[in-house]
């Protein structure tokens, strides 16, 4: 028998996974190990004849679990960013054990009886603030579980959550599938009006896929973006187009319709077993909004107003259209490239001139030099660390004193069997219950590798976002686990990261690390002048995308479950309820949405990255206002928000930065979507 490396102690450097020695037969054996092993913690708790306190029950619940965690991490990390077969195959198997262990002890009467005793009399514990509100947590959180219904309705809870983790987890492969499967292999004569790097993208990507001296365009947004925004192919951006929106939509074993149907029917049952009228009213109700209300209120606020804006956008890419001899309407494959013609010939900007100045490791020193002048953070790159991949690389995380913080890990580049998107995780949490835990973070991107690899001005501001999620990881200062950096509701995880934005295209950095990939010269004046007022251009586009987005997700988990019976007919009416502009249509159509059926995470909750820039929009202002970005006292108090984790309600923690309520304004101007004609 040869042994498990989830039973051993790791000796690698900081603690991280021995990736080079893990392979995927450990995962099952490590899995029901660690499941047993926590049941087993539990039962000590519960077992106790002891009146509970808050060190034998709620620490010591903080405490359990330690094996789960780190097999769980290293499990969905690698199935997110480097899956294949075997991971696929044992995560459909262990999805649904899992939340059923989960459930087991989130329904676990002897255990609620336990939090319910302490939560009673927790005025009178003598607990320091971030226990009391840890304890309110955990408490909240199973009676959102189920845990006050009958045993019948306690069954039916569990029995939907393991049903809900294996659809969730067939909906995400579904759409891998459809993207793996799927790519446009093209000659040479195909590629009209690609500029360099989107040609030489495609021909590294028909190479990875064996096919050599041709070029391949992937459904991988990094790869679709460009085609549809240079080539000239009006018939090949259709095709592509077609294609890249067909995701999930196609008969057989990976089509996802069926799924969305049972997944909405089953949240809908949950959410009414628990007294909810609808899943949004159950979901939100534990968010910064609070109600779907207050989510629909700030979606209409920036509907209207944008629709308009993008009514004059499409004027203008019908003029230019009509002037290269199209007498047709724009077609959704149109809307890019016309918008980049007008963005041409408006801000005399060409993308192709401006990515060579977007070199990606010289975005990377821009990320880091940021985070140290404004947080005192060192990054040293450790290339002695294992990865799992040789696409990943180590930097070991410092502060002013020399002192480790923690390990942040990039995997940058698109490649078959890693998630398309890009989002930030963790290995391990901070947190310092018994002992100081440093956190290990890992980032993911899906550019398109090159040599160098060059980024659109959008891609420097995904890079720059994750970046300040896993900040806000890194620099988590808490006791315990469970309120550890990213553990925060919803919408307001985005805060930290959408902020950090903005220090990507502020004109000190744009100076010092926007280099020509061949000469080492800086941007331009002119050009990054240019490439600055060009900021709000198309915004009319990207607002009405993402927020026909956002409604659909309101609407369909508000909806009674036999209303959203048909998928496909569901997202048909919407469209044309809500007049969304068919040429733009929505950024993620329901068969391929994965922020809403991939998991729970962001169901009835993609309007938080809306909501996050209401908080970020007006939190940057106070930079602008101070006239430094760089703002060393707003710079420490904005810390302490990446620092606080979940120990403090968020919006307290955003008036302490900010010394006020947040205000729309600084959103509706940073879109260019000010009205004019407000009374
Ligand atoms: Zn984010």
């Amino acid at each position: 028998m040869t042994q498990n490396p989830f039973f051993e102690v790791w000796s690698t450097p900081f603690g991280v996974p021995p990736f080079d020695s893990i392979r995927p037969e450990h995962f099952p054996p490590a899995f029901d190990r660690a499941m047993k092993q926590q049941l087993a913690e539990i039962s000590v708790i519960t077992g106790s004849a002891e009146r509970p306190s808050f060190g034998d029950t709620i620490e010591a619940l903080e405490r359990s679990g330690r094996l789960l965690d780190r097999v769980g991490r290293v499990f969905f990390n690698l199935q997110a960013s480097n899956s294949d077969d075997a991971l696929e195959a044992i995560a459909r198997d262990y999805a649904p054990k899992l939340a059923q262990h989960q459930m087991r002890i989130a329904l676990d009467p002897a255990l609620f009886a336990r939090i319910a005793d302490l939560y009673a009399r927790r005025a009178d514990l003598g607990l320091a603030a971030d226990q009391l509100r840890l304890l309110e947590r955990y408490h909240l959180r199973l009676v959102r579980s189920g845990a006050l219904l009958s045993v019948g309705q306690k069954a039916r809870m569990a029995t939907i959550s393991e049903r809900l983790a294996t659809l969730h987890t067939l909906f995400a492969q579904n759409v891998l599938h459809d993207e793996r499967d799927w790519q446009l292999i093209l000659d040479e004569t195909e590629l009209d009006g690609l500029p360099v790097f989107a040609r030489a993208a495609a021909k590294q990507a028909a190479r990875e896929r064996g096919i050599d001296g041709r070029y391949a365009v992937t459904l991988a947004r990094s790869a679709v973006e460009p085609f549809l925004t240079f080539s000239s192919r009006r018939d090949l951006r259709q095709t592509l187009w077609e294609a890249w929106t067909a995701r999930g939509t196609h008969e057989g074993a990976s089509d996802n319709r069926p799924i969305i149907q049972e997944i909405i029917a089953l949240r809908s049952e949950q959410a009414r077993l628990l007294g909810y009228d609808n899943f949004a009213d159950y979901r939100l109700d534990d968010t910064m909004a609070k109600t779907s209300a207050a989510v629909e209120r700030l979606l209409t606020q920036v509907w209207e107003p944008a629709k308009e804006k993008a009514r004059e956008e499409r004027a203008a890419l019908e003029a230019a259209a009509r002037a290269e001899g199209l007498n047709e309407t724009i077609a959704p494959w149109d809307w890019r490239y016309y918008a980049e013609k007008v963005r041409q010939a408006q801000y005399d900007l060409d993308e192709a001139d401006v990515k060579p100045y977007f070199v990606l490791d010289n975005m990377v020193r821009a990320a880091f030099d940021t985070a140290g002048r404004l947080f005192d953070l060192s990054f040293i790159e450790r290339p002695d660390i294992p990865v799992y991949h040789p696409d990943v690389r180590v930097w070991e995380v410092r502060d002013r004193a020399g002192a480790h913080i923690g390990l942040f890990l990039q995997d940058n580049f698109a490649r078959p069997g890693k998630q398309s998107g890009a989002w930030s995780s963790r290995y391990r949490d901070q947190e310092a219950l018994d002992a100081p835990v440093t956190p290990i973070v890992v980032n993911n991107t899906n550019f398109a590798k090159g040599e160098p690899t060059l980024l659109s001005f959008d891609d420097a501001r995904t890079l720059f976002h994750e970046f300040g999620h896993g900040l806000h990881a890194l620099l988590s200062r808490v006791r315990y686990r469970s309120q550890s950096g990213t553990a925060v509701r919803r919408d307001f995880v985005e805060f930290p990261s959408q902020i950090f934005e903005h220090w990507m295209s502020v004109p000190e950095t744009l100076r010092t690390y926007a280099r020509h990939c061949e000469t080492g010269a800086p941007l331009p004046e002119d050009l990054l002048r240019r490439l600055l007022a060009a900021q709000t251009f198309n915004q009319g586009f990207a607002t009405v995308e993402y927020t026909a987005s956002a409604l659909i997700d309101l609407e369909l988990h508000r909806t009674a479950a036999t209303v959203a019976s048909d998928a496909a007919r569901f997202e048909r009416e919407f469209l044309q309820r809500m007049a969304v502009p068919a040429e733009i249509g929505l950024r993620h159509r329901l068969p391929h949405f994965q922020h809403l059926f991939a998991g729970g995470g962001y169901a009835a909750g993609y309007y938080a990255y809306l909501w996050a820039e209401v908080l970020e929009a007006d939190g940057f202002a106070a930079f602008t206002e101070a006239g430094n970005v760089f703002d060393a006292e707003l710079a420490a108090r904005l810390k302490e928000i990446y620092s606080a984790g979940d120990t403090r309600d968020s919006m307290e923690l955003f008036r302490a930065f900010r010394g006020r309520e947040p205000t729309i304004a600084a959103l509706l101007e940073q879109r260019g979507l000010t009205v004019a004609h407000c009374n």
